[in-house]
């Protein structure tokens, strides 16, 4: 890992670009999520001066920390946006909903019941995506390919929940390529979904990681997570995996 974080942002995006233009699509469609899970406030607001505006972070409690570590710090761009990437418990929903733009982890109907409770009682609206399990691993978060639809048109007849789009972490590979099937798989579903019951604001595709973020850019991503490749390695490979 070369440069600093103003350097690593440029190739990254330069690269995202470079794949929206194989695939002959707009790079401005593509939003970099810079996943800062474990990465500390000081190194956040690095990227925030180098131009960055939305993060990604797996932990509420984690995430609300540096959120405030980083307010204290000094005025901060009113564009910043968090999204919350990481598994929700529903005990953590209201802060969720109470610091986060988008909840891209939704995957059962329990959760958004709560979401929509501390939604409405905040008085706010909460943007949601779906988070689809296409790796068939029961162990695994996200909804099934089945349940999706019905998951769908619960969520959207929650009037305090947005539900714009569907994300998916699949098992990393080697070789991203083999990824390239289940991307165009997340955004097939997306396509036939819009015409579903509750599907008809459906436009957002969160998928690709460091290792894999330019074949889900080729394959309609309209929002990458991409961590090691801005911040370096992460510590604790205990808990690597994690999600
Ligand atoms: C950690 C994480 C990422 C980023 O992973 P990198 O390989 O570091 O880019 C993306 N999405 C989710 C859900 C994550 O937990």
């Amino acid at each position: 890992m070369t440069g600093g974080i103003r350097e690593r942002l440029a190739d990254v995006r330069a690269r995202i670009a470079a794949a929206a233009f194989r695939a002959g699509r707009d790079p401005a469609e593509v939003t970099l999520i810079a996943v800062s899970k474990r990465v500390p406030a000081e190194r956040i607001r690095e990227a925030v001066d180098a131009g960055q505006r939305v993060f990604g972070e797996n932990y509420v409690k984690e995430a609300v920390a540096k959120m405030r570590a980083l307010a204290a710090g000094g005025a901060l761009p009113r564009d910043l946006r968090w999204h919350l990437i990481g598994r929700l418990q529903r005990n953590k929903a209201r802060d969720a909903v109470r610091h986060f733009d988008s909840v891209e982890t939704v995957d059962r109907p329990d959760l958004a019941a709560e979401l929509e409770r501390r939604a409405a009682g905040q008085g706010r609206a909460v943007e949601v995506l779906l988070q689809v399990n296409l790796s068939r691993e029961p162990q695994k978060a996200g909804v099934s390919e089945e349940a999706l639809p019905e998951l769908l048109a619960r969520c959207a007849a929650l009037p305090h929940l947005r539900v714009v789009g569907l994300m998916t972490l699949p098992e990393p590979a080697a070789d991203p390529e083999r990824l390239r099937p289940v991307f165009a798989r997340l955004r097939a579903l997306r396509d036939s979904l819009r015409s579903a019951p509750g599907g008809g604001n459906l436009r957002e595709l969160s998928m690709g990681m460091s290792a894999d973020f330019e074949v889900a850019v080729e394959e309609g991503a309209t929002r990458v997570r991409v961590g090691t490749a801005l911040f370096g390695p992460r510590p604790g490979p205990a808990e690597e995996g994690r999600p």
